[in-house]
């Protein structure tokens, strides 16, 4: 991930909150940072600033919450719902307010040792107040990840899943920077990788972003209703005499918008010879060699694809004008040379690694 554009987007971009100071480099107050990450679980921005704005008002420090009763604060928390989360702010307050110390903890453990803190807002406390390099992950820095490096994995909440985007949270939580990078993908995935419609072209990870240069954003984060399924199929790397690859757009399983090799569904070990398929790209009588040059595996949203590579030679040069031009499809004839900057998504790049040179 480029966590320089990150920050300058969030530099320029950052909302005014009533939890977030102006200068965005300063360390925030570990109390309005807990408070504020508390009451946006579960309840969006534009509801918590108010509440949030009253509550510093009554309660500004933790000795002031600590010191007060549970009717008082379910006063000021009604109508953001979930009360355990107040419950649990007022247990916890009591707790570090007749600590040893009476501060905030600063270690992740400790922390996630108190009433109603986990390990997300025990992220954002150590790395917004004490800019620590520690982590943190919800729902928006899963989403970002997840169109980010096209993760399909599958149920979305299993311990594989978790694990892995834990790990891209702990990477760009790596830095002196963390409590930037952290706050800023927040925001990026409330103001622009939405759950709908993303804004793609706004966004300043969209150049390494496998999901939009894929077109495959509505995909990810796969759906936890989603079944894994298994899908066998065969890629078609049809070569011209000129060393011309042919390209397809439309007509195919997959990257319906977008060029991408010729494939199609076919039962496994059903790959000798020239397959019928071919005739809808090629004059078969040009066919000069057919080689099965090789399997490669492939997850694509619920598919856990297995696909068969046939290298299809041809003895005569790629026609200048496509003459299929009836079909639905449209043809293009990619130089060899600059198929891999061609075909950019990963499919496809896994099927070209198999040629021999
Ligand atoms: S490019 Fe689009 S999908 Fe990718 S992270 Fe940005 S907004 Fe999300």
């Amino acid at each position: 991930m480029d966590c320089k554009k990150l920050r300058n987007w969030f530099r320029k971009n950052a909302a005014e909150l009533p939890w977030r100071l102006s200068d965005l480099d300063a360390p925030r107050d570990p109390y309005a940072v807990w408070i504020s990450e508390t009451m946006l679980q579960q309840t969006q921005v534009s509801t918590v600033r108010d509440y949030f704005t009253r509550w510093m008002k009554r309660f500004p420090d933790i000795e002031t919450l600590a010191a007060t009763t549970e009717e008082e604060v379910f006063k000021y928390w009604q109508g953001l719902g979930y009360y355990s989360r107040a419950r649990n702010i007022l247990k916890t307050a009591k707790i570090v307010a007749e600590g040893a110390t009476q501060k905030f903890p600063q270690a992740r453990k400790e922390l996630e040792a108190l009433p109603g803190i986990g390990a997300y807002t025990a992220g954002a406390i150590l790395s917004l107040a004490f800019h620590q390099q520690e982590a943190i992950l919800d729902g928006n820095l899963v989403r970002i990840f997840s169109r980010l490096y096209a993760i399909g994995i599958l149920p979305v909440d299993s311990k594989e899943a978790a694990d892995t985007y834990w790990d891209y949270a702990r990477e760009v939580a790596d830095s002196p920077k963390a409590y930037m990078h952290n706050e800023a993908l927040m925001e990026l995935g409330r103001t622009v990788c939405k759950v709908k419609n993303p804004e793609c072209t706004s966004c300043p990870l969209r150049d390494t972003c496998r999901a939009h240069l894929e077109n495959r954003t509505a995909e990810f984060p796969p759906s936890k209703k989603h079944i894994q399924k298994d899908w066998h199929g065969t890629v078609l790397i049809i070569e011209s005499s000129d060393h011309k690859i042919l390209a397809i757009h439309g007509g195919q399983k997959f990257f319906k918008n977008q060029f991408t090799l010729p494939h199609f569904e076919s039962p496994r070990s059903a790959t000798a010879g020239l397959p019928a398929q071919a005739e809808s790209y090629i004059n078969t009588d040009h066919v000069a060699v057919v080689e099965n040059i090789g399997i490669f595996k492939h997850n694509i949203t619920i598919h856990k694809i297995e696909c068969d590579v046939l290298h299809i030679k041809l003895s005569s040069k790629a026609p200048v004008r496509n003459k299929l031009a009836k079909t639905a499809h449209e043809i293009q004839w990619i130089e060899r040379s600059d198929a891999t900057e061609f075909f950019a998504n990963s499919f496809c790049l896994k099927a070209l690694a198999l040629l021999k040179p």
